[in-house]
C-alpha cells in the first residue's frame, strides 16, 4: 500500500508521549534480536530495548536463495514456506522456489520448520520450545526459521516477515505489506523465544473471521475461530468452554432427582442453578457427561467442568461441611472436579480438566490442591481497571491480588479469565489501554500460562470504540506481555485510522487518565447499597454507569479539545475505509456526551437533532446493541430522540 510506505518515510510526524521515531524504535529493536533470548529476559520491566544500534551489516535474499521444507512437512510447515514465497513476491516481486530436504544441501536455503539440514551446521534444542516456541537465525548465508513442532514453523515465518519486512495483518481484512526493492535481513540473527503464556485467546471480532489472522497474531485458542492444521491448530475445549454443568448432568432429571442439584442458597430449595457436588450420584453423572463430550470431540485438549453463572450454589448440610472445612467454595468445587480428572486420567492423558474460581469460587480452598491435569481459570470480574490490579489503590484489586498469589501456590495450570470493556454500555469509552499491559506482566510474573481476554464478542453488531485495536494489542501483549505495546499501538492506528492516528491516541490517552472517579449511578441511587455510594476508592468497573465519571472526567473545555482530537482524526483520514473507522470509533465519544446531556446534546432542540444524527449512524454502521444480554438491543420501533442513547431499549 503506497500511502502506508509513504507515511513510513515520513518520520517527523508528530508522536509525542507514546512513541520515539519509528527509525529509533525499530533499529532498537532489531538490535534486542542480535542478542540471544531466552525466557529469563521475560523479566523485563517495560522500557524500551535498550543496547548497541544494529550495526547496518545486512545478507540480502537473492533469486538464488529456495526455501526448503522437510519430505514429510506438516500441512502448517508446508503453508509456512508458501505463505513466506507469496509474501516475499509481493514486497518485492522475487520468486523463490520451495524444494524439500530430499536435495543436496545448497549455501542459500531458507530451512522452514524440521528438516534434515538440522545436526549438520546448526541444531535446535526444542526441549524447552513448547508447542509455540519459535527459532530464528542465521547461519552463514543460510536463514532458519523454526521452532516447535506444531506451530513454531508458522509462527517464526510471521514473525520474521513482521520484524524485518514490516508487515502486519491488523484486523481479518487490513493486512500491509510494504514494498521494498530488495529482501535485506540483518546479517547475523539468533533469536529464540518461546511464549510463557501458552494459551492465548481473545474475542474483539478478527479471530474467528481469519485463520491467518490468528496465526499472524499468535492466538491460539479454538474457541473463536478454529484454527485449520495449515495454521498449525488451535488447542479446543469438548463441548462447550464455560458454565457447563447446566449441560453435563441433564436437568430434566431434576423432577426425579431434585437432590442432584443444588439447594440454592438464595432460595432455600432445591434448583437446576447449580449442581449439588458432593452427591456421589451427581459426579457419576458429570463423569458421564465429560466422557459423552470427549468421545465426541477426539481433538479436544480441555474439558470445562464449570458452575453456571449465577450464585445460588448448594447449601445442603454436605456441601456446607466441606465449605467450611476449606473456607471457600472452592474446596467443594475442586475436591468434585479433581474426581473428574483422576478419573478420565488414565484413557485422556492429554486433556485437562477446566474449572473456574469465579465470585464465590474465587478464594482459593485451605486443604485441596489440584490435580495436575487440573486448570483453575480464575476470573477478574469484580476488579477495576483504571489502575493496575496490584497498585495497592483499590480494595477489590487487593483481595484478587491475595487470592492469585494463593492459587499460583497451589495450581500448577492457572489460566485468567479478564475482561476488557464496558458490559452495561458497549458504546461507552472503556479507559483501560494503560492497563492491560502491566496487569498482563503481572499475571506471567504470578505462573498464568493461560489468558481469556474477554472483550464485546458480540462487537460485529455493536462496536462503537476500538474493538479491532483492542484485539490487536491483546494478541501481542499474550504472546509477549513485555512487547513494546506503543509501538505496536502507534502501527496499528496509522494504518487503520490514517495520519490523524495522533488524534485517537490522544483520546486513548484522555480516557485512560481520567477515569476511575467515584461511581454512584445518580439514576438509582436509592437502590445503590449506601458503601458503594461513599467509596472514593471505587474504579472503573466492566458495569459502569455511561455518563460517570467513572468512565470519564471532563468539563466543557476539556470537552472542546477532545472535540479537536476527533477532528484531527477524520481530517487526517486518507481512505473512505479509513474515515469510516474513525467515525465508527468516534461513536463511544458521542455516547460518552449524549448520555450525560453535554455539549450539544445538552440544549433540548439540538439534542433531538444530534440525537437522531446518532441513531443514524449507528444504523450505518450496523450497531443493533447497546449493552450485553437479550434486553441490551436498540428498540428501533421505539426511538425517542428526546431520550439519551441508553434508553432506547
Ligand atoms: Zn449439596
Amino acid at each position: 500500500m503506497n500511502w502506508f510506505n509513504d507515511f513510513l518515510n515520513k518520520v517527523e510526524f508528530i508522536r509525542p508521549r507514546y512513541m520515539a521515531p519509528l527509525f529509533v524504535t525499530l533499529s532498537l529493536f532489531f538490535s534486542s534480536l542480535l542478542a540471544p533470548f531466552s525466557s529469563e529476559t521475560l523479566v523485563h520491566t517495560f522500557a524500551k530495548p535498550e543496547g548497541p544500534v544494529f550495526s547496518g551489516e545486512k545478507l540480502q535474499i537473492t533469486e538464488d536463495y529456495v526455501i526448503v521444507i522437510s519430505e514429510n512437512a506438516t500441512p502448517a510447515e508446508k503453508n509456512a514456506a508458501e505463505k513466506l514465497k507469496g509474501y516475499f513476491e509481493e514486497i518485492s516481486g522475487i520468486s523463490l522456489s520451495i524444494i524439500t530436504d530430499k536435495t543436496q544441501e545448497t549455501v542459500k536455503e531458507i530451512i522452514i520448520g524440521k528438516t534434515n539440514r538440522e545436526g549438520n551446521s546448526f541444531t535446535i534444542d526444542r526441549t524447552n520450545l513448547g508447542n509455540d516456541g519459535i527459532v530464528i537465525k542465521t547461519v552463514g548465508e543460510k536463514i532458519v526459521l523454526s521452532g516447535a513442532e506444531q506451530r513454531g514453523a508458522i509462527y517464526a515465518v510471521y514473525t520474521f516477515l513482521e520484524e524485518y519486512f514490516g508487515c502486519h495483518w491488523f484486523t481479518h481484512d487490513l493486512t500491509v505489506i510494504p514494498k521494498a526493492e530488495k529482501l535485506e535481513i540483518p546479517k547475523v540473527i539468533d533469536y529464540t523465544y518461546t511464549p510463557s503464556i501458552i494459551f492465548r485467546e481473545t474475542d474483539w471480532i478478527s479471530p474467528a473471521r481469519s485463520n491467518e489472522y490468528k496465526a499472524a497474531n499468535k492466538l491460539n485458542d479454538g474457541v473463536y475461530g478454529i484454527v485449520s492444521q495449515d495454521y498449525g491448530s488451535s488447542i479446543t475445549y469438548a463441548g462447550s468452554f464455560a458454565h457447563t454443568m447446566a449441560y453435563l448432568v441433564d436437568t430434566n432429571l431434576f423432577e426425579t432427582e431434585p437432590e442432584l442439584f443444588a439447594y440454592g442458597k438464595d432460595v432455600y430449595k432445591r434448583t437446576t442453578d447449580q449442581l449439588c457436588l458432593t452427591n456421589p450420584r451427581t459426579l457419576e453423572l458429570a463423569i458421564q457427561g465429560v466422557r459423552k463430550w470427549l468421545s465426541e470431540n477426539p481433538d479436544a485438549k480441555i474439558i470445562s467442568v464449570t458452575q453456571n453463572d449465577n450464585q445460588n450454589y448448594c447449601v445442603c448440610k454436605n456441601c456446607r461441611k466441606i465449605d467450611r472445612e476449606e473456607g471457600s467454595q472452592a474446596g467443594t468445587m475442586l475436591r468434585f472436579v479433581n474426581a473428574i480428572a483422576d478419573n478420565i486420567k488414565e484413557d485422556y492423558p492429554d486433556v485437562m480438566v477446566d474449572t473456574f474460581a469465579y465470585q464465590y469460587t474465587r478464594k482459593p480452598p485451605k486443604i485441596t490442591v489440584p490435580r495436575d491435569n487440573v486448570i483453575v481459570r480464575l476470573c477478574s470480574i469484580e476488579c477495576r481497571f483504571s489502575t493496575p490490579l496490584d497498585s495497592g489503590a483499590i480494595k477489590e484489586n487487593d483481595e484478587f491480588v491475595e487470592d492469585i498469589k494463593k492459587w499460583s501456590e497451589i495450581c500448577k495450570n492457572l489460566f485468567i479469565w479478564d475482561y476488557t470493556t464496558n458490559y452495561s454500555h458497549y458504546l461507552s469509552p472503556f479507559g483501560n489501554f494503560d492497563v492491560i499491559q502491566d496487569n498482563i506482566q503481572f499475571f506471567a510474573e504470578n505462573n498464568v500460562i493461560g489468558i481469556y481476554e474477554e472483550g464485546n464478542y458480540t462487537a460485529i453488531e455493536s462496536d462503537g470504540e476500538f474493538a479491532e485495536l483492542r484485539c490487536y494489542l491483546l494478541a501481542k501483549l499474550m504472546w509477549d506481555p513485555y512487547c513494546d505495546i506503543d509501538k505496536h499501538m502507534y502501527d496499528f492506528c496509522e494504518a487503520y485510522y490514517g495520519k490523524g492516528a495522533q488524534g485517537i491516541v490522544d483520546f486513548i490517552n484522555y480516557i485512560d487518565e481520567n477515569n476511575g472517579g467515584i461511581a454512584v449511578d445518580m439514576e438509582n441511587w436509592w437502590i445503590t447499597p449506601i458503601p458503594n455510594r461513599i467509596d472514593i476508592r471505587n474504579g472503573l468497573t466492566i458495569y459502569a454507569p455511561a455518563s460517570s465519571v467513572t468512565v470519564l472526567r471532563a468539563d466543557d473545555e476539556d470537552i472542546a479539545k477532545i472535540d479537536a482530537m476527533w477532528k484531527f482524526a477524520k481530517d487526517g483520514a486518507e481512505t473512505e475505509e479509513q474515515l469510516e473507522n474513525v467515525l465508527r470509533s468516534e461513536i463511544c465519544w458521542r455516547y460518552w456526551k449524549a448520555c450525560g446531556y453535554r455539549s450539544e446534546f445538552r440544549d433540548i432542540e439540538s439534542r433531538v437533532v444530534e440525537n437522531e444524527k446518532f441513531y443514524n449512524d449507528l444504523v450505518k454502521f450496523g450497531i443493533t446493541r447497546l449493552n450485553e444480554g437479550a434486553g441490551g438491543y436498540i428498540n428501533t420501533e421505539k426511538v425517542d430522540f428526546n431520550l439519551a442513547p441508553n434508553k432506547w431499549k
